[in-house]
């Protein structure tokens, strides 16, 4: 029982180990997160901003048609003015040749306003896209960085992770069992130092009896409080 409390010791040591390397690793791995949200957001930006531009133009090129279409009905008309013979006909032509002309400059006015909404758009764009280009510029060396540190965690991890194996085959399966459900329970603590007289794990007095049972060494005694295995300092500082 002795080999094992240490083995369970060194096993918890680098459970703990473990941990602390996957917490920084979900952490590295939330900046990138938080740096791709990043880029995705200036994206969206602009994509709604090439969104309102393209509607603009569309908007633009029909009014461009309605010009095109109210100017022709000008030179026609005015044309036809030429040919006519009585007064009142001579009238009405005038005066749709004043309509089509006040509605010409009215469009005219409206083309110049939608050509000053789209070029100011296409500014805030082009805006946009320099910052996107430097964000990704700088996000990719952040990223790089971020990255090389998670490899040199996980090449760590891999060889923490065979050592615990190791430790793992050579304890008994219900040790190990009890070890796993204890680190779930317990904040991923499952075993614990004793010293003078109480459990660290809970800072609660340990029942003499079973004080000196831990120094006999051979079962394995777990805390009345918390449950958490129990091993002697002077062992942990030994093992
Ligand atoms: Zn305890």
């Amino acid at each position: 029982m002795r080999k094992n409390l240490q083995q369970l010791t060194e096993l918890q040591r680098i459970d703990l180990k473990l941990d602390g390397l996957q917490g920084e690793k979900q952490a590295m791995l939330a900046e990138i997160a938080a740096l791709e949200a990043k880029v995705a957001g200036a994206q969206s930006v602009i994509a709604a901003k090439s969104e309102e531009l393209a509607v603009l133009e569309a908007e633009r090129v029909t009014l461009d048609e309605n010009l095109a279409t109210e100017t022709d009905n000008i030179t026609r008309s005015e044309a036809r003015l030429k040919e006519i013979k009585t007064q009142k006909e001579y009238q009405a032509v005038s005066k749709e040749i004043g309509t089509a002309k006040k509605l010409t400059t009215e469009l005219e006015e409206q083309i110049l306003q939608k050509s000053a909404q789209a070029e100011e758009l296409q500014g805030e764009i082009a805006g946009e896209e320099e910052n996107l280009q430097a964000l990704e510029q700088n996000i990719a060396v952040q990223k790089g960085e971020v990255e090389e540190r998670i490899a040199a965690l996980d090449s760590g991890m891999v060889k923490d992770t065979a050592a615990r194996e190791v430790i793992v085959k050579a304890l008994p399966a219900t040790v190990v069992r009890r070890y796993t459900k204890l680190r779930e329970q317990r904040r991923g603590i499952a075993v614990v130092e004793a010293k003078d007289g109480s459990c660290l794990g809970c800072n609660m007095n340990l029942p003499p009896q079973l004080y000196n049972m831990l120094f006999r060494g051979d079962e394995l005694i777990t805390c009345p409080h918390c449950q958490r295995m129990l091993v002697l300092s002077h062992e942990v500082a030994n093992g």
